[in-house]
């Protein structure tokens, strides 16, 4: 790492997906930025997250310069599948829209843009603690931090808050303007990775009477599997073989009769809501990613919505050094979270249709669940709008 500055034009606040594409845009644009990570390197590049890039966050990428590994090693998708009484829908995305995803690791994603980081000649600090702003809706804003053991101050026009879900820097945002919508799911995904081939080479979301499956894949020999399980689950709960036998029961049978098991190489519990903070702007301080709003996986948008509201959040950046103008700026938020609510939603209704909510038995919210996935199942403009938000909706 090069010599920290004491100035900068924007400093960086976490160094996940949301901070370092962020700094790569701005660097592309000819504006100055520090990261500060309050981990370590191999901690940022160790976590295993998400897996779905969208179209446009694939061309964001490929416009960078970022997308040569993922276009070499990552794995095209064309549809995903939806089961539902024993039956599987394609849902057709290049059919319906023209458009695919990419199955591509944010593990390994996350190492390109620290890769290019490098290469670009960006200071990333790491283990930075007790990172504090100062000022930040006056004239002088500052970031300061412990680093090495000792104190540092870097002075800015702007800070992005990219600190993900356990932000500190949203709390610089008083409540008196901040507000917070949330939805809690009664419910966890159980989630298991084994060194199997996957059961099928596109993802499936199976909506059964007991619940919620998926099956997902890393690579050929690499398979995540995902079965609804109660709020209070833990992983101990799930050992092996009642994983693989509960996944096998929500599958329609033509495919788990070719479902191959194995050990679990890792096995986690994913709780599941959606929440927005806004607005995104207070003073001199963005807020984007996980910092800013949080969606259940079901839509795989948590890491693609990171990736639209840097893209926003660098052009209206790049827009003010370029014209002094603040326009860009001041509407960052709305311009952001319209995409944000449009990715609520989906995910929100994707969780809907395909998880069994206690107390549903044969009741109301059953046979609408029901009749959601007998529409789709029949209608392709249904489908179309299905394929149109997974792929993503343009940026
Ligand atoms: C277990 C898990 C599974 C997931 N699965 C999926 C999935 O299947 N599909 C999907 O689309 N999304 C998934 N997500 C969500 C997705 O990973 C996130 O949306 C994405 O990582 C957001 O990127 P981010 O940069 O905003 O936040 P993060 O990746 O959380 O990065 C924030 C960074 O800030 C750092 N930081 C935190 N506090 C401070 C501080 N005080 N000072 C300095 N740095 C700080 C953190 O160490 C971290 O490196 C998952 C998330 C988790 C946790």
């Amino acid at each position: 790492m090069s010599e920290i500055a004491k100035k900068t034009q924007v400093v960086i606040v976490g160094g996940g997906p949301a901070g370092s594409l962020l700094a790569l845009l701005l660097h592309l644009q000819g504006v100055e930025s520090v990261v500060i990570e309050l981990r370590s390197r191999d901690h940022v590049l160790g976590r295993v997250r998400a897996g779905v890039i969208e179209y446009g966050s694939g061309a964001t990428l490929r416009e960078a310069g970022l997308a040569g590994r993922m276009d070499r090693e990552g794995f095209v998708h064309d549809g995903v599948n939806l089961a539902f009484n024993d039956q599987l829908l394609h849902i057709d995305f290049k059919r319906l829209t023209g458009k695919h995803v990419i199955i591509y690791g944010q593990t390994q994603l996350q190492r390109d843009l620290y890769d290019a980081i490098d290469t670009a000649g960006i200071t990333l600090v790491d283990e930075a603690e007790g990172v504090d702003l100062h000022d930040v809706d006056g004239g002088s804003p500052r970031v300061t931090f412990v680093h090495d053991g000792i104190e540092r101050e870097i002075s800015c026009d702007y800070i992005a808050g990219c600190d993900g879900v356990h932000s500190a820097t949203r709390d610089h945002i008083p409540d008196s303007v901040r507000q917070r919508f949330e939805r809690l799911y009664p419910f966890v995904w159980v989630g298991l990775l084994s060194e199997t081939p996957p059961v099928r080479d596109e993802l499936i979301y199976a909506n059964h009477p007991d619940g919620f499956a998926l099956c997902s894949m890393r690579n050929e020999n690499l398979s995540r599997y995902y079965v609804q399980g109660s709020a209070e689950d833990t992983t101990d709960d799930w050992p092996d073989d009642r994983f693989w036998e509960t996944l096998k029961a929500r599958l329609p049978r033509a495919v788990s009769d070719r479902l191959v098991t194995g050990p679990s190489v890792e096995k986690l519990v994913t709780p599941l809501r959606s929440w927005v903070s806004e607005p995104l702007r207070h003073g001199r301080l963005f807020l984007a990613g996980d910092a800013a709003h949080i969606v259940p996986p079901t839509g795989a948008k948590g890491l693609n919505l990171a990736i639209s509201d840097v893209v926003y959040l660098a052009d209206a950046l790049a827009g003010f050094y370029a014209t002094g103008h603040e326009t860009g700026l001041e509407e960052y938020s709305d311009r952001a979270l319209s995409r944000v609510w449009k990715a609520v939603r989906f995910s929100w209704w994707m969780t809907s249709t395909m998880h069994r909510f206690p107390g549903m038995s044969n009741d109301f919210d059953r046979r609408l669940q029901k009749t959601e996935l007998e529409y789709l199942f029949s209608s392709e403009n249904g489908q179309r709008s299905m394929a149109e938000n997974y792929v993503g909706l343009p940026l």
